[in-house]
């Protein structure tokens, strides 16, 4: 037995840990140790809500890579699944535009900062390291219209710049507590069997959109994690309140909508499902979004507001006991006809 498996049985206590992190009153939990293992140093990752059921955080370092990125996108779209992006600066402003890097993030993604060169921090000078990070947010704000707010430090070696990520450069440490190493070519299923071995509310994994395998295995992931009711989201601390404002900025009429929606909030007698959608041919407002109830025939939440901004309530014995997610797409109002993915979301216990 490895050490993560002698770890309690975190899907059943997953509930009573997470109360018990946000009951610290922790501004930011930090998970560090919770996968009984090193990982990347820099493992601070904050809860969003008091969610009960499992979300996975899937990430993707050192991309993008011409055919795998397009392709893992397609993927996590047919599983409504929102995931953050790590790539090596310099790699994707030589590689990418703005409305390429937008299409990204209109599809519910978010991208950090990964450094300019992928370096070393470690063994750079604070000032080498501090330009070195800072020169990779300036050419990330080029394409996405904001500046990164995640960092994650190339193998986990933030150095001397950790103390100025907050003050100076405006991103908090995104780390992992779960890394396949599938660069090493493992079988898929040795790949899974590791993520069994650690699964638990919050798990952040760490891959790299630059190979076929990773492909096959986020496919078996979404795939199995899916059907048991866990939820992919991007880290919130690389969510940006710019997103919403940039996805508006960027979207002409008739491309498909873009949108998301926040974790959900307990209220007496259901849940509150609150978020943002917005199509460029409804500038005004007033569109229509849709969500699924496990069970049950899809169901209208009515139109957005002036501000882009919905909101509705789910009651307790519509949405029954079942754990699958519930999950909300954007009924486009142009010409494709093509709806679109605004996430899914574990409603909370009653
Ligand atoms: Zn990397």
């Amino acid at each position: 037995m490895t050490a993560s498996t002698a770890l309690p049985d975190l899907s059943a206590t997953g509930r009573k840990l997470r109360t018990l992190l946000l009951s610290s009153a922790l501004a930011a939990a930090v998970l560090v140790g919770l996968s009984g293992e090193p990982a990347g140093g820099s493992d601070v990752v904050s809860v969003p809500d008091e969610t009960p059921a499992p979300v996975m955080y899937l990430t993707f370092d050192d991309g993008p890579h011409w055919l795998f990125t397009p392709m893992l996108l397609d993927l996590l779209d047919r599983y409504g699944a929102r995931v953050s992006f790590f790539p090596t600066a310099e790699a994707i402003v030589d590689r990418w535009d703005a409305a390429t890097t937008r299409d990204l993030l209109n599809r519910g993604h978010t991208i950090g900062n990964h450094t300019w060169h992928h370096s070393d921090l470690s063994r750079m000078s604070a000032d080498e390291a501090f330009s070195e990070v800072a020169m990779a947010s300036s050419g990330l704000e080029r394409l996405m219209g904001f500046s990164p707010t995640c960092f994650r430090a190339p193998y986990g070696e933030v150095g001397e710049i950790a103390a100025m990520l907050g003050p100076r450069l405006g991103m908090s440490l995104a780390g992992w507590t779960a890394d396949p190493q599938e660069w090493r070519d493992p079988p898929i299923q040795d790949a899974m069997s590791y993520l069994h071995g650690r699964e638990r509310d919050g798990l952040v994994v760490l891959f790299h959109d630059r190979k076929w395998l990773t492909l096959h295995i986020v496919e078996q992931v979404l795939k199995e994690y899916s059907d048991r009711g866990w939820v992919f989201d991007a880290l919130p601390a690389c969510m940006s309140d710019d997103l919403a404002a940039a996805a508006m900025h960027s979207l002409a009429p008739g491309d498909a909508p873009a949108g998301r929606v926040n974790p959900a909030q307990r209220v007496s007698g259901g849940t509150l499902v609150t978020g943002w959608a917005f199509d460029a041919d409804l500038p005004a407002g007033g569109l229509y979004v849709r969500y699924t109830i496990p069970g049950s025939e899809p169901l209208l939440a009515g139109p957005t507001g002036v501000d882009h901004r919905f909101e509705f309530q789910v009651d307790s014995v519509s949405a029954g006991d079942d754990e699958s997610p519930v999950c909300l797409w954007a009924v486009n109002a142009g010409p494709r006809r093509h709806d679109a993915s605004l996430g899914c979301l574990q409603l909370p216990e009653s």
